[in-house]
């Protein structure tokens, strides 16, 4: 029997925010795969085996899922968020690539809500104008091009999302974000901290980039930075939709 590998996003952590359709992927699985705080937001149910495993551990858990649905289960690989942003799809994707044998495997990416989005509502609208997503952690990519992303971001006046703003293995790495934005010219900006979305612990705060300090971050923060526009409507911020 064929089997299938279904690459679900669980969205930022409210129930509602999960779509019907990963509902339906994860009602019918017979084996959930991921990092370990993801999978336990996945209900037990008899005929379901849940396989937590660590953070780092991608290519690995792609390869054991893969693994499975070539024998005849049905896979679940869970991300939060969106699966495809800083996420196991690629990771999949990337072990895919070394085994031709299952380049015929049924696999189906399941979109979800990914934090930007859950954080940028909250706010009011400060992606309504263009912006761009940077993921701060450098485990796959070097500092330099952080970097020099933060840089021309700015310079193309973009609003940026940071996923990943700190670490505890990376305790400075916002600090000297904040810090080539602000040689960029960006002090006067609005920036969002966006803390554990849809959750229980939800905190956002706001204020000028002069005043933001790395400590309103944490691994559960999506920072939005504002584009030189973006402003304050009553307790609201958005980005307007024209730019000169
Ligand atoms: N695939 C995920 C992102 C994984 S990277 C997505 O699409 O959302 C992990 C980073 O996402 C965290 O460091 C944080 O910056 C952000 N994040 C995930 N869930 C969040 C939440 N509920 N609130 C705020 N930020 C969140």
């Amino acid at each position: 029997m064929m089997g299938s590998l279904t690459i679900a996003g669980l969205g930022p952590g409210a129930e509602a925010l999960i779509t019907p359709e990963v509902s339906a992927a994860l009602a019918e699985a017979t084996d959930v795969f991921g990092y370990g705080p993801y999978v336990a937001r996945v209900a037990p149910r008899a005929g379901l085996t849940l396989h937590p495993s660590d953070n780092r551990q991608e290519v690995q858990r792609a390869f054991d899922a893969m693994r499975l649905a070539a024998e005849g289960r049905h896979v679940v690989v869970v991300s939060s968020g969106d699966p495809g942003i800083f996420a196991m799809a690629s990771a999949v994707f990337e072990a895919l690539e070394g085994s031709p044998q299952w380049q015929a495997l049924p696999i189906r990416v399941l979109p979800g809500v990914t934090a930007m989005l859950a954080a940028a509502a909250r706010a009011g609208a400060p992606l309504g104008h263009d912006f761009c997503a940077i993921n701060l952690s450098d485990n796959l990519k070097p500092w330099e091009t952080i970097e020099k992303r933060l840089r021309l971001a700015a310079e193309a006046d973009f609003a940026i999302a940071l996923y990943n703003p700190r670490s505890v293995s990376r305790p400075d790495d916002l600090e000297r974000a904040f810090e080539i934005l602000t040689q960029a010219g960006c002090g006067a900006r609005i920036v969002i901290f966006a803390q554990a979305v849809t959750t229980a612990d939800e905190r956002i705060i706001s204020l000028p980039l002069s005043e933001a300090t790395p400590d309103m971050a944490d691994m559960r923060t999506l920072v939005i930075v504002g584009n030189s526009q973006t402003r304050r409507v009553g307790r609201w911020i958005y980005a307007p939709r024209r730019a000169s």
